[in-house]
């Protein structure tokens, strides 16, 4: 039995055989070919290179259409390496006279040309070695077809181990067979993370490396509540998870109880308790828990789920999903915040070449620059907008100016929709996230130019700590109790109230009923929170009364520390409601 210790990111317990895949996601064959069988070989190579070619211009033809020039040369360069004759020579000449298979030789080549770039310890030969890297992984994908598939074409239930998981393959998994997932690298916050909560899989994520150590079909067990991660557990393991699961069962029946009630304070004072979700399929287990509306509908979802760029009618049908679930109840869809780890398949390279792809191209930035997507977006949120108390929230938002754009824009499509003569909502209520710290910090500012604010929580620790959300190294920085973090929540919270705005936190540390008395005595009276833990947040909130949550809030600020206030919030956690306490 081997015991891995990672990042918790999705609680509950799965236990199965393995699935592995490598660090590339492909297991190249050191096979050597029949000397007959030689030429065959080489035609299969030339094939593959030259599907490889026309894929690249595809993407660059894509990549120039939505981005521009600039990054369409990125592919550009792609594509020049791969029509490199002395690689492909070299290649070939490792099939015809060491017999190697294309597989092992294009790796071979590709490999030894890639490590002796990164070996020059220079920034721009460590980027070409990256693009060899690339090159290689194409190759392999069309010689041994597509690996990553392997997830989605699973016929048993298997717990998942990779490298890495993006977020639009962790959106692809099938439910009906995946029971859980563990990776080597991701962080705490990471939309990998997130997404494994909606899809209500344990997760741990930040393993380091260890996929070396488990043979595909060995039992293992992903513990996502503490974070750990079995490999071919004793038989005294496997019994304690057992009883641990018979007892989280009862737990969760018991939860499941408070579906129909409020989320109610002691004192009767009601707290909106609002659903994140990122499919509209997700709308009937918040409705079961008796979520107030949605907070925060995360749009991107439709993009990374299908592939392919969704129409406007998509877009329409799926919000109007949404609302139906919810009629009368406020649905708040966030408009597309791509970029980042979060992109389609086609956008791949694109924001991986980006020097620093989280402070870069994203989210309300990039559909700033792609107006044609931006606006089949918002044509379709206003349109659905007259179906419901649909409200439109931009992602991150860092200055006025850009709120202003985005305004101005929605304004034109309202008018376009008006001369078209389409029904829509033209008074739809407009609202931002709050989360890169310049927003926070100019909060005043900019409640005067929305109907509400949702405090983004994951990114406002990412950006205030300077802290990757999705890097394992650097988890321990990353707290939603740490003080700067608190104080900004403060302030944006009493410039709301100052401007009379709504305010709600839609990040996962509303999630976490350890902060749910503290957002509670700061003054947030609606949280926007994953589905898993609406039941768990209700029964935070219907064992406090507003008193003690303040009181829990004042004593909050003496501390200038994650850790002490963590460990605070804990303990005030174990006095009121114990059972929370994991
Ligand atoms: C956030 O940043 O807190 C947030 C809710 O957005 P996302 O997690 O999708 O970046
Ligand atoms: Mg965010």
């Amino acid at each position: 039995m081997e015991i891995r210790r990672g990042i918790a990111v999705s609680p509950g317990v799965a236990m199965g055989p393995a699935l592995v895949l490598g660090s590339e996601g492909f297991r190249v064959p050191k096979r050597m070919v029949q000397v007959d069988a030689v030429d065959s070989e080489v035609q299969r190579f030339r094939a593959a290179l030259e599907e490889s070619v026309q894929e690249i211009l595809l993407h660059e033809q894509l990549a120039a259409a939505r981005l521009g020039p600039h990054y369409g040369a990125i592919f550009a360069a792609h594509r020049e390496l791969a029509r490199d004759p002395k690689l492909s020579t070299e290649i070939e000449r490792l099939i015809r006279e060491r017999n190697f298979s294309p597989e092992f030789a294009c790796s071979r080549v590709l490999r030894q040309h890639a490590r002796t770039l990164q070996n020059l310890g220079d920034r721009y030969f460590a980027e070409r070695a990256n693009d060899l890297f690339d090159l290689e992984k194409r190759l392999l994908r069309h010689l041994l077809g597509e690996p990553r598939e392997e997830p989605m074409q699973l016929n048993q239930p298997a717990l998942l181990l990779a490298h890495n998981l993006t977020p639009s393959e962790t959106a692809n998994l099938d439910r009906r067979f995946v029971l859980g997932f563990s990776t080597e690298i991701g962080g705490k916050s990471s939309h990998t993370a997130i997404l494994a909560g909606a899809l209500g899989l344990p997760a741990v994520v930040g393993v380091g490396p260890f996929l070396a150590n488990v043979a595909g079909g060995e039992t293992v067990i992903i513990d996502g509540n503490d974070g750990l991660v079995i490999i071919d557990p004793d038989e005294e393991t496997v019994a304690r998870y057992r009883d641990a699961d018979a007892r989280q069962k009862s737990v969760a029946i018991r939860l499941k109880s408070l579906g129909p009630l409020k989320a109610e304070t002691l004192d009767g004072v009601e707290i909106k308790l609002f659903g994140n979700i990122e499919f509209p399929s997700e709308v009937d287990h918040c409705v079961q828990c008796g979520a107030a509306g949605i907070g925060l509908y995360r749009t991107e979802f439709l993009y990374l789920d299908g592939g392919c760029e969704p129409t406007e009618q998509q877009h329409y049908e799926a919000y109007c999903r949404v609302a139906r679930a919810f009629p009368g109840r406020p649905v708040v869809i966030r408009t597309l915040d791509l970029g980042a780890e979060k992109f389609p398949d086609s956008m791949q390279q694109v924001i991986e070449a980006s020097p620093n792809p989280t402070l870069g191209l994203r989210s309300l930035r990039l559909t700033l620059q792609n107006l044609p997507m931006f606006k089949t977006q918002l044509r379709a949120i206003l349109r659905a907008a007259s179906q419901g108390d649909i409200r439109i929230m931009f992602p991150l938002v860092s200055t006025l100016l850009e709120l202003r754009q985005a305004k101005w824009i929605l304004a034109d499509v309202s008018e376009d929709l008006q001369e078209e003569g389409i029904e829509h909502n033209p008074r739809i209520p407009v609202g931002m996230m709050v989360e890169v710290p310049s927003a926070a910090i100019l909060a005043d500012e900019f409640a005067r130019e929305v109907d509400f604010f949702s405090i983004g929580t994951n990114d406002l620790i990412q950006y205030t700590l300077g802290v990757d959300r999705a890097n394992p190294a650097v988890s321990h920085l990353y707290s939603s109790a740490d003080p700067s973090v608190c104080r900004l929540i403060r302030q944006v919270v009493a410039a709301a109230e100052r401007h009379r705005v709504s305010v709600s936190v839609c990040g996962q540390m509303s999630s976490d009923c350890l902060f749910t008395a503290l957002l509670v005595g700061m003054g947030l009276r609606e949280l926007s929170v994953s589905p898993n833990s609406i039941l768990e947040v209700k029964q935070a909130v219907r064992s406090m009364t507003i008193a003690q949550a303040r009181e829990i809030a004042s004593r909050a600020e003496i501390f200038d520390v994650s850790r002490d206030l963590e460990s605070y919030l804990r303990g005030e956690l174990s006095r009121f409601s114990p059972e929370l306490v994991h």
